[in-house]
């Protein structure tokens, strides 16, 4: 079993920063129940097409499940479905990793996540919208292009 750890927010951001860069929507999360990789940036998605006005802050506590409405099917804990409802807020908390504040408050938050490759993107995203394929396609078109604007990015910053 993992064993659970306290990170300063310090740190934490750092750790963040130093795998992903500086931009904080792309961070990538894990959901704790059911793998589901997820950054700031998706929650933005729903929000500007008007399907949740949750914060893009959710991303590290809170699978996308609980508000993308789109999904066919959601999961729940135990099933196997993913994206799912879970939230680290709720009464079973399964984080790892408890962020510090300032102010010594601890908070549960999904671990970092790696980057997945355009392929694994696909496929996530065909499952995700399982029996509606234009959905699928439109998902994956723009997450694909939301990794190359990232990479883009990065070439800048590289400058
Ligand atoms: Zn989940």
């Amino acid at each position: 079993m993992t064993k659970n750890r306290r990170i300063l927010l310090a740190d934490w951001l750092a750790k963040g920063y130093k795998l992903f860069g500086k931009d904080a929507r792309l961070w990538r999360f894990k959901c704790s129940n059911c793998g589901h990789i997820q950054s700031m940036n998706d929650f933005i998605e729903l929000r500007e097409k008007g399907i949740t006005d949750v914060e893009p802050q959710t991303a590290y506590f809170s699978c996308i499940g609980r508000f993308d409405s789109r999904l066919p099917k959601v999961g729940q804990i135990g099933d196997n479905i993913s994206p799912c409802n879970y939230t680290l807020g709720g009464l079973l908390c399964f984080a790892h990793t408890f962020v510090v504040d300032e102010e010594g408050k601890e908070h549960p938050v999904f671990e970092f996540a790696p980057e997945m490759d355009e392929i694994e993107v696909l496929e996530k995203a065909k499952k995700m919208y399982e029996g509606s394929v234009e959905k699928a396609d439109q998902v994956a078109s723009d997450l694909i292009e939301k990794r190359i604007e990232k990479l883009r990015n990065r070439c800048e910053v590289g400058k």
